[in-house]
């Protein structure tokens, strides 16, 4: 098998993903991250079937089954007006259907644990590099201070904003961006001691209503702060852009016909509310994101097949799948075992575009799911019990797993398939 020096451009969950699933197979890998150090925005990220058996060969069940957030709590899918339970999951469920287990992250734990694996098991990972440019035919990247980094095989996980992307299909590739976010945090002890929300200390709600969706975390890794994040139709907020401020006061009056208990959780989010024990200020921000969704993108390899795009740098998706990050858990996957299968450099091309041919019509099957989802309004499907709907989260990535092997045989054998026929 060929060993390369691999760069990665980007930090994010698919660029330490794909650090370490390289780093198995021998490369010898260099992360890149434009910024000082990991970013600690507490969104919440689950992991399903898909993402957590691939993560778990990688070794890291232990260490992210002790960081999930949600922990044993059942998540709830209720009505947007009166809070009524249309279907409950058990946090076991998804081990039980599909042989692996759901896990919930503040997004940036999930990026530290990831970071933390990868460095220990060898992958260098810089930051304040800031990648200006790509030569795609002799692989080097240039940096902002015009420091030059060559390399075998250049990989971009740069997200939304992607500068490889520009190098690879043109700048003209622009995301489309239909949905708005708030994102609040709030100290688990204004919820602790409120008799009205108390209870949400030990579930997680989703709460679904036309084009809007409420979603309240338990989410005791989060620093004992407790998560809101709130969707709706808007094009408030700039894309790629996660520290906006949102006006509390805008979606208070967005969310006035929501269920009393999510009105509750606006009316509490005050940032000027005090800790009752210390009576210092409890820091409160409705942080304002803007979702993106790329269009669907011809090239994800360079004709030198020596640059890749991966992540949501090519695949940027709406979140109504809950599966933006599996995704790209399953991209590092997929391209270490294609690597694999290179013997000299004039290999790259070829499993490369194998790659990107395995990849795409799963990713776009998600794409279109997340569209018609937000096509369907959300509720209608939640309107009616669910046992009908069959709604039940971020489930869906999971449908297209069979219980039996492991992930690599699973997608091995796929891939090696598939492969086989492209390489004769
Ligand atoms: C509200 C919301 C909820 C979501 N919920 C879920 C969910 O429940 N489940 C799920 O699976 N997914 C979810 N997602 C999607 C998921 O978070 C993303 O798909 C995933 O984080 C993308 O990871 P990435 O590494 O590809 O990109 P990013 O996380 O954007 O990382 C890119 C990295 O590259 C760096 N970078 C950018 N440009 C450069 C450059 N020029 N040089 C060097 N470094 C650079 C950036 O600083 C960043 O660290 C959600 C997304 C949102 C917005």
């Amino acid at each position: 098998m060929l060993k390369l020096n691999v760069i990665i451009v980007g930090a994010g969950i698919s660029g330490l993903s794909t650090a370490i699933a390289l780093q198995r197979k021998g490369h010898i890998v260099t992360v890149l991250e434009r910024h000082p150090g990991y970013q600690a925005l507490g969104g919440p990220v689950s992991i399903g079937a898909n993402g957590s058996r691939v993560l778990i060969e990688y070794g890291m069940e232990e260490i992210l089954a002790r960081k999930n957030a949600r922990l044993n709590s059942p998540m709830l899918m209720r009505r947007y007006d009166n809070g009524e339970v249309l279907s409950s999951r058990a946090a076991s469920q998804s081990k039980t259907d599909y042989g692996f287990p759901s896990w919930t992250f503040a997004r940036y734990r999930l990026q530290e644990t990831l970071a933390q694996t990868a460095a220990e098991r060898g992958v260098k990972i810089l930051f304040e590099k800031t990648v200006v440019s790509v030569d795609l035919e002799n692989p080097s990247v240039t940096l902002k201070d015009g420091e030059v980094f060559e390399t075998d095989l250049i990989v971009g996980a740069d997200g939304i904003r992607s500068a490889v992307r520009d190098a690879v299909g043109g700048s003209t590739v622009k995301s489309f961006s239909p949905m708005t976010a708030y994102n609040i945090d709030i100290p688990r002890s204004i919820l602790k001691e409120d008799s009205s929300l108390s209870h949400l200390l030990v579930q997680s709600n989703y709460w679904l209503g036309p084009q809007q969706i409420v979603v309240a975390l338990n989410m005791p890794d989060l620093d004992d702060r407790f998560n809101v994040c709130l969707i709706c139709e808007g094009r408030s907020g700039t894309e790629g852009e996660w520290y906006e401020l949102g006006d509390l006061n805008k979606v208070r009056t967005q969310y006035a016909g929501f269920d009393p208990v999510v009105r509750r959780l606006l009316e509490v989010a005050e940032p000027e509310n005090l800790d009752q024990n210390t009576a210092e200020p409890l820091i409160i921000q409705c942080y304002i994101w803007r979702l993106s969704e790329m269009p669907h993108m011809e090239k994800w390899v360079s004709d030198s097949g020596r640059v890749v795009i991966i992540g949501d740098a090519v695949h940027a998706m709406l979140p109504y799948t809950g599966n933006g990050a599996n995704q790209c858990i399953e991209d590092s996957a997929s391209l270490a075992i294609c690597l694999e299968k290179a013997r000299t450099f004039s290999d790259l091309p070829k499993v490369l575009k194998a790659f990107e041919q395995i990849r795409k019509p799963r990713i776009e099957w998600f794409i279109r799911k997340g569209r018609e989802f937000l096509r369907c309004g959300i509720c209608p499907m939640a309107m009616s019990k669910s046992k009908e709907t069959g709604f039940s989260g971020g489930g869906h990535g999971q449908l297209r797993i069979s219980r039996n092997g492991t992930m690599e045989a699973d997608e091995e054998r796929q891939t090696e398939r598939k492969l086989m026929d492209m390489l004769a």
